[in-house]
């Protein structure tokens, strides 16, 4: 378990890798730490790093298999609090065979609730001892542990002598994509892949007033629904792995290297792609799609 005291996990390699006849590099964030890692980590990073001796329990909503709320179970699980999630729905299928993320929350001691609206009921309430964190993360202190990103990233361009470097991310809430940009001079790319640009202009404005500080958004090549199986994803997936022995993840990576390989005169060799975790939820989608294609 992650001892408190060992800070060490927040600084994650990066590594060059050659990937359809183009060099990039990859920040590995999904290599933070074996239970704690991903963007989920650097967004809760706040939560673990400080004192918070009045917190008992902790509340969130989502999908059933969110990675946020994975690593939620995993905070809680290292602060000694309860963790309570609500979510809309679960198939049979999964409440009788669960995997992934769901699997692995549970044997975390997640308690989960019905009714995502009973989260805001409960959070209006504003009780004592409990500490709601809104789906996905997407919230203000989320900037602390994205901070530590983006001084990482900095760094590495400074040694590295990079002249012209870019970041590029693909985005749910644009939570990560968002606070990065807002500490960082280096310009940060990203593309949605939960709803269109529009969404996503709006979930930076939720966030960040100043329009000058959001990263810049690129529309997918296609239109895309989140959470749907398609086959070039799954084949942009394994050619990841093969071509580079790095398990990307299967919701968001895909339509993100889409995004990267057509825009050739934007992403070159000096292209910082951050590696954003999720793959614990990998498990739930490979069965997915062994089910549809393999
Ligand atoms: C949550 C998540 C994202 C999206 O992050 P946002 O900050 O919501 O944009 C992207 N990739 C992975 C693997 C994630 O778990």
């Amino acid at each position: 378990m992650l001892s408190l005291s060992n800070t060490n996990f927040i600084n994650s390699p990066v590594e060059k890798i050659f990937f359809e006849n183009r060099f990039f590099y990859i920040k590995r964030d999904d290599l933070l730490h074996k239970d704690f890692s991903g963007n989920k980590a650097r967004k809760f990073l706040y939560f673990l790093v400080n004192q918070f001796d009045n917190i008992h329990t902790v509340v969130s909503y989502g999908s059933n298999q969110s990675n946020a709320m994975y690593t939620l179970s995993v905070l809680a699980k290292m602060k000694n609090w309860k963790f309570i999630y609500f979510i809309d729905h679960i198939s049979s299928f999964l409440s009788s065979q669960p995997i992934g993320n769901y699997k692995h929350s549970l044997d975390n001691n997640m308690k989960i609730f019905f009714d995502k609206t009973e989260y805001f009921k409960l959070k209006a309430t504003n009780p004592k001892g409990y500490l709601f964190v809104d789906e996905g993360g997407a919230i203000q202190e989320a900037s602390y542990g994205i901070k530590t990103l983006g001084a990482e990233v900095e760094e590495f361009a400074r040694k590295n002598k990079l002249k012209n470097p870019k970041i590029f991310l693909p985005s749910g809430t644009g939570t990560t994509a968002l606070f990065l940009q807002s500490c960082t001079k280096i310009p940060v790319f990203t593309s949605p892949c939960v709803g269109d640009s529009n969404y996503l202009k709006q979930e930076f404005f939720n966030l960040q007033n100043n329009e000058q500080l959001h990263p810049t958004i690129l529309n997918p090549i296609k239109k895309y629904h989140f959470g749907k199986l398609y086959k070039n994803f799954y084949d942009m997936y394994k050619d990841l792995l093969n071509q580079t022995n790095i398990e990307f993840d299967l919701l968001y990576d895909p339509q993100g290297w889409e995004v990267v390989l057509s825009h050739p005169h934007i992403f070159d060799h000096e292209t910082i792609y951050i590696h954003q975790g999720g793959i614990i939820g990998n498990e739930s989608m490979l069965e997915r799609y062994k089910r549809k294609w393999v």
